[in-house]
Protein backbone atom coordinates (compact mmCIF):
# COMPACT_ATOMS: atom_id res chain seq x y z
CA UNK A 1 0.00 0.00 0.00
CA UNK A 2 1.29 3.30 -1.06
CA UNK A 3 0.26 7.11 -0.15
CA UNK A 4 -0.14 10.15 -1.92
CA UNK A 5 -0.36 13.62 -0.96
CA UNK A 6 -4.25 15.56 -1.21
CA UNK A 7 -2.46 18.16 -3.45
CA UNK A 8 0.31 16.11 -5.17
CA UNK A 9 -1.01 12.92 -6.80
CA UNK A 10 2.96 12.51 -8.27
CA UNK A 11 4.12 11.80 -4.63
CA UNK A 12 4.34 8.18 -4.09
CA UNK A 13 5.65 7.10 -0.13
CA UNK A 14 5.84 3.95 2.09
CA UNK A 15 3.92 4.20 4.84
CA UNK A 16 6.98 4.73 6.86
CA UNK A 17 7.93 7.32 5.06
CA UNK A 18 4.40 9.32 5.20
CA UNK A 19 4.36 8.63 9.13
CA UNK A 20 8.03 9.74 9.99
CA UNK A 21 7.61 12.95 7.30
CA UNK A 22 4.02 13.74 9.08
CA UNK A 23 3.23 16.35 6.70
CA UNK A 24 3.64 16.28 2.55
CA UNK A 25 5.71 19.33 1.32
CA UNK A 26 3.34 20.82 -0.87
CA UNK A 27 1.57 21.69 2.10
CA UNK A 28 -1.33 18.31 1.70
CA UNK A 29 -1.65 15.61 3.73
CA UNK A 30 -1.16 11.94 2.99
CA UNK A 31 -3.90 9.32 1.68
CA UNK A 32 -3.82 5.86 0.83
CA UNK A 33 -3.92 5.40 -2.52
CA UNK A 34 -6.95 2.87 -2.50
CA UNK A 35 -8.80 1.13 0.29
CA UNK A 36 -8.27 -2.19 1.53
CA UNK A 37 -11.61 -4.51 1.27
CA UNK A 38 -12.32 -6.24 4.45
CA UNK A 39 -15.05 -8.26 3.86
CA UNK A 40 -18.15 -9.64 5.87
CA UNK A 41 -16.16 -12.74 6.11
CA UNK A 42 -13.06 -11.03 7.78
CA UNK A 43 -15.61 -8.87 10.08
CA UNK A 44 -17.11 -12.22 11.37
CA UNK A 45 -13.53 -13.47 12.33
CA UNK A 46 -12.74 -10.01 14.12
CA UNK A 47 -15.80 -10.58 16.33
CA UNK A 48 -14.51 -13.58 17.59
CA UNK A 49 -10.97 -11.79 18.41
CA UNK A 50 -9.17 -9.21 21.37
CA UNK A 51 -8.92 -5.47 20.62
CA UNK A 52 -4.93 -6.26 20.09
CA UNK A 53 -5.95 -8.86 17.48
CA UNK A 54 -8.40 -6.56 15.65
CA UNK A 55 -5.80 -3.81 15.53
CA UNK A 56 -2.86 -5.87 14.13
CA UNK A 57 -5.51 -7.31 11.44
CA UNK A 58 -6.80 -3.68 10.30
CA UNK A 59 -3.25 -2.15 10.38
CA UNK A 60 -1.44 -4.82 8.74
CA UNK A 61 -3.91 -3.99 5.59
CA UNK A 62 -2.37 -0.24 5.81
CA UNK A 63 1.32 -0.56 7.02
CA UNK A 64 2.43 -3.09 4.27
CA UNK A 65 6.21 -2.67 5.24
CA UNK A 66 5.86 -3.55 8.36
CA UNK A 67 6.40 -6.67 9.20
CA UNK A 68 3.71 -8.63 11.17
CA UNK A 69 6.49 -9.08 13.99
CA UNK A 70 6.62 -5.41 14.02
CA UNK A 71 2.98 -4.67 13.89
CA UNK A 72 2.38 -7.35 16.88
CA UNK A 73 5.17 -5.39 18.89
CA UNK A 74 3.14 -2.48 18.53
CA UNK A 75 0.34 -3.66 19.91
CA UNK A 76 1.53 -4.97 22.25
CA UNK A 77 3.37 -1.92 23.95
CA UNK A 78 0.51 0.25 23.10
CA UNK A 79 -2.85 -1.86 23.54
CA UNK A 80 -2.13 -3.56 27.25
CA UNK A 81 -4.09 -3.34 30.74
CA UNK A 82 -1.00 -1.68 32.21
CA UNK A 83 -2.14 1.42 29.67
CA UNK A 84 -5.93 1.08 29.95
CA UNK A 85 -8.26 0.28 32.64
CA UNK A 86 -10.32 -2.86 30.44
CA UNK A 87 -8.76 -5.75 28.68
CA UNK A 88 -11.77 -4.95 26.26
CA UNK A 89 -9.45 -1.44 25.63
CA UNK A 90 -12.32 0.30 24.02
CA UNK A 91 -15.73 -1.50 25.33
CA UNK A 92 -19.34 -0.68 24.09
CA UNK A 93 -22.33 0.03 26.60
CA UNK A 94 -25.91 -0.64 25.87
CA UNK A 95 -27.78 2.50 26.32
CA UNK A 96 -31.34 1.43 24.77
CA UNK A 97 -32.67 -0.71 22.12
CA UNK A 98 -30.42 0.94 19.70
CA UNK A 99 -28.14 3.60 21.12
CA UNK A 100 -24.77 1.83 22.07
CA UNK A 101 -21.83 3.73 23.26
CA UNK A 102 -18.50 3.45 22.18
CA UNK A 103 -16.14 4.43 25.23
CA UNK A 104 -12.86 5.25 23.93
CA UNK A 105 -10.99 6.82 27.07
CA UNK A 106 -10.09 4.35 29.45
CA UNK A 107 -6.20 4.66 28.29
CA UNK A 108 -3.86 6.96 30.86
CA UNK A 109 -4.99 10.73 30.14
CA UNK A 110 -8.74 9.47 29.83
CA UNK A 111 -9.50 11.25 26.43
CA UNK A 112 -9.60 9.17 23.02
CA UNK A 113 -6.38 10.61 22.33
CA UNK A 114 -4.95 7.57 23.99
CA UNK A 115 -6.39 5.02 21.22
CA UNK A 116 -3.66 6.81 18.42
CA UNK A 117 -1.53 8.46 20.82
CA UNK A 118 -0.42 4.68 22.85
CA UNK A 119 0.53 3.79 19.81
CA UNK A 120 1.94 6.51 17.74
CA UNK A 121 5.56 6.67 19.22
CA UNK A 122 6.21 2.90 18.15
CA UNK A 123 4.65 3.19 14.83
CA UNK A 124 6.74 6.31 14.57
CA UNK A 125 9.93 4.72 16.17
CA UNK A 126 9.98 2.41 13.48
CA UNK A 127 8.85 4.56 10.78
CA UNK A 128 12.07 6.38 11.26
CA UNK A 129 14.70 3.75 11.50
CA UNK A 130 13.32 2.20 8.04
CA UNK A 131 13.27 5.80 6.47
CA UNK A 132 16.99 5.75 7.49
CA UNK A 133 16.89 8.47 10.23
CA UNK A 134 19.40 7.71 12.48
CA UNK A 135 19.33 10.69 15.35
CA UNK A 136 17.06 10.20 18.15
CA UNK A 137 13.48 12.24 17.56
CA UNK A 138 12.02 14.90 19.43
CA UNK A 139 8.53 15.30 19.65
CA UNK A 140 7.57 18.91 20.02
CA UNK A 141 4.30 19.65 20.82
CA UNK A 142 1.89 22.51 21.56
CA UNK A 143 -1.25 22.10 23.59
CA UNK A 144 -4.02 23.23 24.67
CA UNK A 145 -4.77 20.64 27.21
CA UNK A 146 -5.33 17.39 26.21
CA UNK A 147 -2.60 16.44 23.50
CA UNK A 148 0.08 17.37 25.74
CA UNK A 149 -0.76 14.86 28.02
CA UNK A 150 -1.45 11.82 26.19
CA UNK A 151 1.51 13.13 24.30
CA UNK A 152 3.92 13.23 27.05
CA UNK A 153 2.06 9.83 28.69
CA UNK A 154 2.41 7.95 24.95
CA UNK A 155 6.16 8.68 24.25
CA UNK A 156 7.13 8.47 27.78
CA UNK A 157 10.70 6.55 28.16
CA UNK A 158 10.13 5.30 24.58
CA UNK A 159 13.68 4.01 23.43
CA UNK A 160 14.66 6.86 20.63
CA UNK A 161 12.28 9.65 21.38
CA UNK A 162 12.22 12.55 23.31
CA UNK A 163 8.86 14.77 24.21
CA UNK A 164 8.60 18.23 24.24
CA UNK A 165 5.64 20.02 25.47
CA UNK A 166 5.06 23.41 25.73
CA UNK A 167 1.48 24.85 27.15
CA UNK A 168 0.02 28.56 27.73
CA UNK A 169 0.59 29.48 31.58
CA UNK A 170 -3.06 30.70 32.01
CA UNK A 171 -4.60 28.74 29.34
CA UNK A 172 -5.34 25.08 30.70
CA UNK A 173 -7.00 23.80 33.61
CA UNK A 174 -5.52 22.96 37.43
CA UNK A 175 -5.90 19.45 36.25
CA UNK A 176 -4.82 19.44 33.25
CA UNK A 177 -1.56 21.17 34.04
CA UNK A 178 -0.76 18.96 37.34
CA UNK A 179 -1.20 15.88 34.76
CA UNK A 180 1.68 17.15 32.25
CA UNK A 181 4.10 18.90 34.95
CA UNK A 182 4.07 15.76 37.23
CA UNK A 183 4.64 13.57 34.26
CA UNK A 184 7.17 11.23 34.95
CA UNK A 185 9.78 9.44 32.71
CA UNK A 186 13.27 10.14 31.46
CA UNK A 187 12.81 11.63 28.29
CA UNK A 188 10.16 13.82 28.61
CA UNK A 189 10.16 17.87 28.84
CA UNK A 190 7.42 20.54 29.49
CA UNK A 191 7.27 24.38 30.03
CA UNK A 192 4.76 26.80 30.30
CA UNK A 193 4.78 29.85 27.76
CA UNK A 194 3.80 32.95 29.22
CA UNK A 195 1.30 33.48 26.58
CA UNK A 196 -1.99 32.06 25.16
CA UNK A 197 -2.27 28.90 22.93
CA UNK A 198 -1.68 30.80 19.83
CA UNK A 199 1.71 32.14 20.87
CA UNK A 200 2.90 28.70 22.08
CA UNK A 201 1.74 27.23 18.98
CA UNK A 202 3.23 29.96 16.72
CA UNK A 203 6.43 29.43 18.98
CA UNK A 204 6.24 25.69 18.02
CA UNK A 205 6.01 26.44 14.21
CA UNK A 206 8.98 29.00 14.68
CA UNK A 207 11.15 26.30 15.60
CA UNK A 208 10.15 24.03 13.29
CA UNK A 209 10.80 25.88 9.87
CA UNK A 210 14.41 27.33 11.81
CA UNK A 211 16.90 25.88 9.98
CA UNK A 212 19.80 27.47 12.22
CA UNK A 213 18.38 25.59 14.97
CA UNK A 214 17.56 22.38 13.08
CA UNK A 215 21.11 22.51 12.40
CA UNK A 216 22.32 22.68 15.67
CA UNK A 217 19.95 19.79 16.99
CA UNK A 218 21.24 17.93 14.51
CA UNK A 219 24.65 18.10 15.00
CA UNK A 220 23.60 17.27 19.23
CA UNK A 221 21.88 13.85 17.49
CA UNK A 222 18.59 15.18 17.32
CA UNK A 223 16.01 15.66 14.49
CA UNK A 224 12.39 17.61 15.31
CA UNK A 225 9.11 15.67 14.62
CA UNK A 226 5.18 16.37 14.80
CA UNK A 227 2.40 14.46 17.04
CA UNK A 228 -0.02 16.01 15.06
CA UNK A 229 -3.48 14.82 14.44
CA UNK A 230 -2.43 15.41 10.89
CA UNK A 231 0.10 12.65 10.94
CA UNK A 232 -1.00 9.42 8.91
CA UNK A 233 0.28 7.34 12.26
CA UNK A 234 -2.71 8.71 14.44
CA UNK A 235 -5.47 8.48 12.01
CA UNK A 236 -5.15 4.59 11.33
CA UNK A 237 -5.07 3.37 15.01
CA UNK A 238 -8.57 5.06 14.39
CA UNK A 239 -9.86 3.07 12.72
CA UNK A 240 -9.90 -0.44 14.14
CA UNK A 241 -12.16 1.20 16.68
CA UNK A 242 -15.09 1.62 14.48
CA UNK A 243 -14.84 -2.20 13.45
CA UNK A 244 -13.83 -3.20 16.65
CA UNK A 245 -17.34 -1.95 17.59
CA UNK A 246 -19.20 -3.57 15.01
CA UNK A 247 -18.00 -7.09 16.02
CA UNK A 248 -18.72 -6.69 19.37
CA UNK A 249 -22.42 -6.10 18.22
CA UNK A 250 -22.35 -9.00 16.25
CA UNK A 251 -20.50 -10.95 18.64
CA UNK A 252 -23.05 -9.31 21.59
CA UNK A 253 -26.15 -10.80 19.09
CA UNK A 254 -27.27 -7.40 18.92
CA UNK A 255 -26.69 -7.06 15.13
CA UNK A 256 -26.89 -9.53 12.35
CA UNK A 257 -23.86 -9.64 9.79
CA UNK A 258 -23.91 -7.10 7.18
CA UNK A 259 -26.42 -5.17 9.11
CA UNK A 260 -25.84 -1.29 8.47
CA UNK A 261 -25.50 0.63 11.26
CA UNK A 262 -25.47 4.50 12.52
CA UNK A 263 -22.54 6.13 13.83
CA UNK A 264 -22.35 9.82 15.54
CA UNK A 265 -19.19 11.30 16.54
CA UNK A 266 -18.65 14.38 18.33
CA UNK A 267 -16.13 16.78 15.73
CA UNK A 268 -13.58 18.85 16.10
CA UNK A 269 -10.43 18.49 13.60
CA UNK A 270 -12.83 15.65 11.72
CA UNK A 271 -10.07 13.23 12.39
CA UNK A 272 -12.00 10.87 14.45
CA UNK A 273 -15.17 11.01 12.03
CA UNK A 274 -12.95 10.86 8.96
CA UNK A 275 -11.27 7.29 10.76
CA UNK A 276 -14.95 6.06 10.71
CA UNK A 277 -15.57 7.04 7.28
CA UNK A 278 -12.44 5.40 6.26
CA UNK A 279 -14.03 2.06 7.87
CA UNK A 280 -16.90 2.59 5.86
CA UNK A 281 -15.24 2.91 2.73
CA UNK A 282 -13.10 -0.46 3.76
CA UNK A 283 -16.30 -2.45 3.89
CA UNK A 284 -17.81 -1.29 7.39
CA UNK A 285 -21.43 -1.30 6.99
CA UNK A 286 -22.86 2.04 7.60
CA UNK A 287 -25.69 3.74 6.43
CA UNK A 288 -25.34 7.48 7.65
CA UNK A 289 -22.08 9.49 9.58
CA UNK A 290 -23.37 11.69 11.84
CA UNK A 291 -21.07 14.50 12.63
CA UNK A 292 -22.13 16.43 15.94
CA UNK A 293 -20.21 20.02 16.98
CA UNK A 294 -20.79 22.69 19.52
CA UNK A 295 -21.42 26.18 19.55
CA UNK A 296 -18.63 26.36 17.27
CA UNK A 297 -20.94 24.96 14.00
CA UNK A 298 -18.68 25.76 11.37
CA UNK A 299 -18.85 21.87 10.07
CA UNK A 300 -22.64 21.73 10.31
CA UNK A 301 -23.08 24.83 8.37
CA UNK A 302 -20.73 23.09 5.69
CA UNK A 303 -22.77 19.95 5.44
CA UNK A 304 -25.83 21.15 5.15
CA UNK A 305 -25.06 24.12 2.74
CA UNK A 306 -20.99 22.78 1.25
CA UNK A 307 -19.72 26.24 2.22
CA UNK A 308 -17.31 26.10 4.54
CA UNK A 309 -16.87 30.10 6.15
CA UNK A 310 -14.53 30.62 9.26
CA UNK A 311 -15.40 34.17 9.45
CA UNK A 312 -17.41 33.54 12.50
CA UNK A 313 -17.68 34.11 16.58
CA UNK A 314 -15.10 31.80 18.01
CA UNK A 315 -16.91 30.13 21.32
CA UNK A 316 -15.15 28.76 24.07
CA UNK A 317 -17.44 25.86 25.50
CA UNK A 318 -17.51 23.34 28.28
CA UNK A 319 -16.66 20.84 25.03
CA UNK A 320 -13.41 23.13 24.48
CA UNK A 321 -11.61 19.91 22.41
CA UNK A 322 -14.07 20.65 19.90
CA UNK A 323 -13.68 24.57 19.98
CA UNK A 324 -12.06 24.64 16.57
CA UNK A 325 -12.99 26.65 13.07
CA UNK A 326 -10.72 24.85 10.68
CA UNK A 327 -10.72 21.12 10.50
CA UNK A 328 -7.91 20.23 8.68
CA UNK A 329 -8.46 16.47 8.05
CA UNK A 330 -11.65 18.05 6.13
CA UNK A 331 -9.22 18.37 3.89
CA UNK A 332 -8.58 14.21 2.92
CA UNK A 333 -12.22 13.53 3.15
CA UNK A 334 -12.92 16.41 0.67
CA UNK A 335 -10.25 14.82 -1.96
CA UNK A 336 -12.19 11.27 -1.48
CA UNK A 337 -15.57 12.84 -2.43
CA UNK A 338 -14.19 14.97 -5.08
CA UNK A 339 -12.45 11.74 -7.00
CA UNK A 340 -9.28 12.64 -6.15
CA UNK A 341 -9.13 16.01 -7.38
CA UNK A 342 -5.47 17.57 -6.27
CA UNK A 343 -7.04 20.83 -8.76
CA UNK A 344 -10.06 21.03 -6.89
CA UNK A 345 -8.15 20.90 -3.24
CA UNK A 346 -5.57 23.67 -4.00
CA UNK A 347 -8.16 25.74 -4.85
CA UNK A 348 -10.09 25.35 -1.58
CA UNK A 349 -7.56 25.79 0.41
CA UNK A 350 -5.93 28.74 -1.31
CA UNK A 351 -9.58 30.36 -0.62
CA UNK A 352 -9.62 28.86 2.78
CA UNK A 353 -6.58 30.93 3.44
CA UNK A 354 -6.98 34.25 1.68
CA UNK A 355 -10.73 34.67 2.34
CA UNK A 356 -11.28 32.40 5.17
CA UNK A 357 -14.00 31.03 3.25
CA UNK A 358 -14.80 28.07 0.48
CA UNK A 359 -17.59 26.87 -1.82
CA UNK A 360 -17.63 22.75 -2.79
CA UNK A 361 -20.65 23.60 -5.24
CA UNK A 362 -22.56 20.44 -6.26
CA UNK A 363 -19.75 18.06 -4.21
CA UNK A 364 -22.69 18.75 -1.41
CA UNK A 365 -25.28 16.23 -2.97
CA UNK A 366 -22.41 13.79 -2.54
CA UNK A 367 -21.24 14.87 1.21
CA UNK A 368 -24.58 14.74 2.62
CA UNK A 369 -25.87 11.43 1.49
CA UNK A 370 -22.68 10.59 3.19
CA UNK A 371 -23.04 12.88 6.64
CA UNK A 372 -25.55 14.21 8.73
CA UNK A 373 -24.68 17.18 10.61
CA UNK A 374 -26.47 19.11 13.67
CA UNK A 375 -24.74 21.12 17.00
CA UNK A 376 -26.04 21.75 20.18
CA UNK A 377 -25.38 24.64 22.00
CA UNK A 378 -24.27 24.76 26.06
CA UNK A 379 -28.07 24.46 27.70
CA UNK A 380 -28.82 21.92 25.35
CA UNK A 381 -24.93 20.08 26.21
CA UNK A 382 -25.95 20.34 29.27
CA UNK A 383 -29.48 19.09 29.59
CA UNK A 384 -28.84 16.22 27.74
CA UNK A 385 -26.02 14.72 30.81
CA UNK A 386 -29.00 15.10 32.88
CA UNK A 387 -31.38 13.47 30.91
CA UNK A 388 -29.12 10.82 30.08
CA UNK A 389 -27.87 10.57 33.57
CA UNK A 390 -31.96 10.56 34.65
CA UNK A 391 -33.16 7.74 31.50
CA UNK A 392 -30.40 5.51 31.81
CA UNK A 393 -28.35 5.79 35.40
CA UNK A 394 -25.49 6.68 32.76
CA UNK A 395 -22.86 9.66 33.40
CA UNK A 396 -21.32 11.35 30.19
CA UNK A 397 -18.47 14.33 29.42
CA UNK A 398 -19.48 16.96 28.14
CA UNK A 399 -18.28 15.92 24.34
CA UNK A 400 -19.85 12.84 24.59
CA UNK A 401 -22.94 14.78 25.52
CA UNK A 402 -22.70 16.65 22.04
CA UNK A 403 -22.48 13.47 20.11
CA UNK A 404 -26.18 11.97 21.96
CA UNK A 405 -27.66 15.56 21.45
CA UNK A 406 -27.01 15.49 17.76
CA UNK A 407 -28.08 11.78 17.90
CA UNK A 408 -31.40 12.64 19.71
CA UNK A 409 -32.08 15.50 16.78
CA UNK A 410 -31.53 13.08 13.93
CA UNK A 411 -33.74 10.28 14.98
CA UNK A 412 -36.06 12.55 15.66
CA UNK A 413 -35.65 14.56 12.32
CA UNK A 414 -35.81 11.78 10.43
CA UNK A 415 -37.69 9.04 12.04
CA UNK A 416 -34.45 6.58 11.29
CA UNK A 417 -33.98 4.13 13.96
CA UNK A 418 -30.89 2.14 12.72
CA UNK A 419 -28.43 1.00 15.22
CA UNK A 420 -26.26 3.77 15.95
CA UNK A 421 -23.07 3.38 18.10
CA UNK A 422 -21.75 6.92 19.70
CA UNK A 423 -18.14 7.75 19.87
CA UNK A 424 -17.62 8.68 23.57
CA UNK A 425 -14.21 10.86 23.80
CA UNK A 426 -13.80 11.58 27.33
CA UNK A 427 -14.20 9.78 30.80
CA UNK A 428 -16.49 12.39 32.90
CA UNK A 429 -13.87 12.83 34.82
CA UNK A 430 -11.71 14.72 32.89
CA UNK A 431 -14.84 17.56 33.25
CA UNK A 432 -15.78 16.88 36.25
CA UNK A 433 -17.23 20.47 37.06
CA UNK A 434 -19.69 20.76 33.95
CA UNK A 435 -20.73 17.11 34.38
CA UNK A 436 -21.08 17.57 38.47
CA UNK A 437 -22.94 20.98 38.19
CA UNK A 438 -25.27 19.72 34.96
CA UNK A 439 -26.60 16.68 37.13
CA UNK A 440 -26.91 18.33 40.61
CA UNK A 441 -27.09 22.24 39.75
CA UNK A 442 -24.16 24.44 40.70
CA UNK A 443 -25.08 25.18 43.72
CA UNK A 444 -24.07 21.71 44.50
CA UNK A 445 -19.81 22.60 43.56
CA UNK A 446 -19.91 25.17 46.06
CA UNK A 447 -16.77 25.44 48.12
CA UNK A 448 -15.35 22.33 46.10
CA UNK A 449 -11.99 22.53 44.79
CA UNK A 450 -11.27 19.61 42.02
CA UNK A 451 -10.45 17.20 43.43
CA UNK A 452 -13.88 17.52 45.82
CA UNK A 453 -15.58 17.61 42.74
CA UNK A 454 -14.07 14.70 41.53
CA UNK A 455 -15.10 13.18 44.49
CA UNK A 456 -18.81 14.45 44.33
CA UNK A 457 -18.89 13.22 40.64
CA UNK A 458 -17.78 9.64 42.16
CA UNK A 459 -20.57 10.08 44.27
CA UNK A 460 -23.19 10.75 42.03
CA UNK A 461 -21.78 8.89 39.06
CA UNK A 462 -20.96 5.26 41.36
CA UNK A 463 -18.22 4.90 38.06
CA UNK A 464 -14.90 4.14 40.27
CA UNK A 465 -12.13 7.25 39.77
CA UNK A 466 -9.43 6.60 36.84
CA UNK A 467 -6.33 5.98 38.59
CA UNK A 468 -4.72 8.63 37.02
CA UNK A 469 -6.75 11.26 37.86
CA UNK A 470 -6.82 10.69 41.67
CA UNK A 471 -3.01 10.12 41.98
CA UNK A 472 -2.57 13.31 40.88
CA UNK A 473 -2.74 14.90 44.18
CA UNK A 474 0.21 13.46 45.97
CA UNK A 475 2.81 13.49 42.63
CA UNK A 476 5.46 15.61 42.77
CA UNK A 477 5.80 18.48 40.83
CA UNK A 478 8.59 17.59 38.34
CA UNK A 479 8.38 20.78 35.88
CA UNK A 480 8.64 24.84 37.23
CA UNK A 481 9.62 26.44 34.07
CA UNK A 482 8.40 28.92 32.60
CA UNK A 483 9.26 31.09 29.07
CA UNK A 484 8.67 34.15 27.08
CA UNK A 485 7.03 33.24 23.34
CA UNK A 486 10.79 34.60 22.10
CA UNK A 487 12.89 32.18 24.65
CA UNK A 488 11.28 28.97 23.10
CA UNK A 489 14.18 27.68 21.07
CA UNK A 490 16.60 28.41 24.12
CA UNK A 491 14.69 26.47 26.43
CA UNK A 492 14.35 23.74 23.75
CA UNK A 493 17.96 23.62 24.22
CA UNK A 494 17.84 24.04 27.98
CA UNK A 495 15.74 21.59 28.68
CA UNK A 496 17.55 19.01 25.85
CA UNK A 497 20.81 20.28 28.09
CA UNK A 498 22.40 20.67 25.06
C1 LIG B 1 -9.80 15.80 20.27
C2 LIG B 1 -11.15 15.56 20.87
C3 LIG B 1 -12.35 15.60 20.09
C4 LIG B 1 -12.35 15.96 18.62
O1 LIG B 1 -11.80 14.95 17.82
P1 LIG B 1 -11.34 15.26 16.32
O2 LIG B 1 -10.67 14.05 15.84
O3 LIG B 1 -10.40 16.44 16.44
O4 LIG B 1 -12.55 15.62 15.54
C5 LIG B 1 -13.56 15.30 20.70
N1 LIG B 1 -13.62 15.02 22.03
C6 LIG B 1 -12.51 15.00 22.80
C7 LIG B 1 -12.66 14.70 24.25
C8 LIG B 1 -11.24 15.25 22.26
O5 LIG B 1 -10.16 15.23 23.06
Amino acid sequence: MNYTSTRDDSKNLTSSEAISKGLSSDGGLFVPREFPEIALSDISELSKMGYRERAAFILGKYLTDFTEEEIKACMSAAYNTENFETEKIAPVTKLDDNKFVLELWHGPTCAFKDMALQILPHLLTKSAKKAGVKEDVAILVATSGDTGKAALDGFCDVEGTKIIVFFPENGVSRIQKLQMVTQEGKNVYVSAVNGNFDDAQNGVKKIFTDKEFNEFLKKNNIVLSSANSINWGRLVPQIVYYFSAYADLIAGGNIELGEEINIVVPTGNFGNILASYYAKRMGLPVKKLICASNSNNVLTDFINTGVYDRNRTFYTTISPSMDILISSNLERFIYDVSGKDNEKIIGYMKKLSSEGRYDVGDLKEKISEILFADFCDEAETKKTIADTFQKYSYTVDTHTAVAIGVCNKYMESTGDNTITVIASTASPYKFSASVASAIKGDDALSGLDEFGIIDLLSEISNLPVPKALSELKNKEIRFKAVCEPDGMPKQVGDLLGI
